[in-house]
Order: structure tokens, then sequence, then C-alpha cells
């Protein structure tokens, strides 16, 4: 960690691209896009700030250890994680979509959702399907899985799917129906807690860029 420079950790995609007017409001320009050059560590218009890019659910990790100052993470990702060595100054308001169970449509959900009974659910987020089903009195078994959840529930695999849900689109592609809405989910800064200490000149006029930014985008909104 050196004192003077800022290294930002970033997904590419969606958070990526909602990020960029962000970190322009903040002064930095990345040199390249993500999108198309292969490199996982992006210089920046200022000398002193990169950008490192790595999965989305893997940014928590980078800034807990501090391999990167700070970073930007769905807060799907950080239930999942679990925050531990890290601050979450703001929320963004971007990448906003909502937490969901989902089955095929027509399944008796609410019959088979009853407390004490036994669910099958398959999931990405293991840690917010366990709870949400335990605070329903729901006994569930939790098939983790890492992409393509709504295929889970088509071809056996499981009853139901605990997945992040914006237009319905791909659950509507897949004959499957939202039942129950978890939480909302949007993205989050996070930021070390050491470097916020150490690099406190560095970091905080880019949080208070970020906070303006996000104010003036929910004034316009
Ligand atoms: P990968 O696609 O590499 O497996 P990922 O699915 O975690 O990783 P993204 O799809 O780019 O990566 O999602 C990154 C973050 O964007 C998620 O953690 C979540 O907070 C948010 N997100 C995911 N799906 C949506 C969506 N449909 N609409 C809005 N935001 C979303
Ligand atoms: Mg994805």
């Amino acid at each position: 960690m050196t004192e003077n420079t800022l290294t930002i950790a970033l997904s590419k995609g969606r958070i990526f691209d909602e990020t960029l007017p962000l970190l322009a409001a903040a002064g930095i320009v990345p040199a390249e896009e993500p999108g198309s050059s292969r490199k996982l560590i992006i210089d920046t218009n200022l000398p002193n700030v990169r950008l490192v890019i790595v999965r989305a659910s893997d940014v928590p990790t980078y800034v807990q250890y501090g391999a990167a100052d700070f970073g930007i993470a769905g807060k799907d990702v950080l239930i999942e994680h679990g925050g531990e060595g890290l601050y979450q100054p703001l929320d963004l308001q971007i990448a906003k979509c909502r937490m969901m169970v989902a089955v095929p449509a027509g399944f008796n959900y609410a019959a088979a959702s009853q407390p004490g009974n036994r669910l099958r659910v398959a999931t990405k987020y293991p840690d917010i399907a366990a709870e949400h089903f335990a605070n329903k009195g729901v006994h569930v078994d939790i098939i983790k899985l890492y992409g393509s959840m709504e295929l889970a529930p088509l071809v056996g695999l499981s009853d139901a799917i605990v997945d992040l849900v914006s237009t319905g689109g791909t659950l509507k592609a897949n004959n499957l129906e939202a039942v129950e809405h978890i939480c909302d989910i949007s993205s989050r800064l996070v930021v070390n807690k050491a470097a916020l200490k150490v690099k406190h000149r560095l970091i905080q006029p880019v949080i208070e860029a970020f906070a303006n930014a996000v104010n003036n985008q929910q004034k316009a909104a």
C-alpha cells in the first residue's frame, strides 16, 4: 500500500459502465475500456490513480486485504462477503435490482413455503437465501450455483431459485415467475479501513465527489 497512490477495484460490465460518470465527477478518467482491453490493471489520467479489474464477487476481498484502497460492490456481494475490514460510506444508487424468490409459473409457492415444509432452493447467494427462509420457518436445502440459476427448476435441480431480478425478462423467457421480494440491491462504495486513515487526504475528496454526483443524479431523476 503506497501512501500517495490510489488503487480502485471495479468489475467489468454494468458496474464499470455506471461507475464511469462517478469517476469523472472525481476527475478520474480511465485510459482504457476494460470491455475491449485484456489488461487487469488500467491506468487513469491521474498518475497516482489506477484501476484493477476483478470479478464482481472478489471486489470486497481485494479491498479487505488492502490490495485495493476502495472499490464498488453490489449489496448482494457485500452481504455474502460479510463486510469484514470494510467501510461502506456510500450507497451509489447504481446497478439497482431486487433479490427475489422465483419458481416455475403455476407452481403453488404459497402452499410449498408453509412453515415446516421443506424446499430445495438453488442460488448463488446461500447466506441471503438461508436467512430469508429461516425467518419464514421454512426448511431449505440450499444448492449453490455460480450462474444460470434460472435453469435449476426447469431440470428438476430445485423447486425455487433466489436470484437478482431487474426487468424480469430472463425469468419470463424461462417460464418462471417472481413470488417473493427479499430485498432491494444497489452498489456501494467500499473502503479499506486502514487506507481510509492513512490515505484520508486522497480518499476523502473522491468520496465527496461521488456523494455529490449521486445527489445530483437523484435530483435529476
Ligand atoms: P459474472 O457475470 O462475471 O458471473 P456477476 O454476475 O457477479 O459476475 P454482473 O452480472 O456484472 O457480475 O453483476 C455485478 C453486480 O451488478 C451484482 O453483484 C449486482 O449487484 C448487480 N446486478 C446483477 N444483476 C443485475 C441486474 N439484472 N440489474 C441490475 N444490477 C444487477
Ligand atoms: Mg452476471
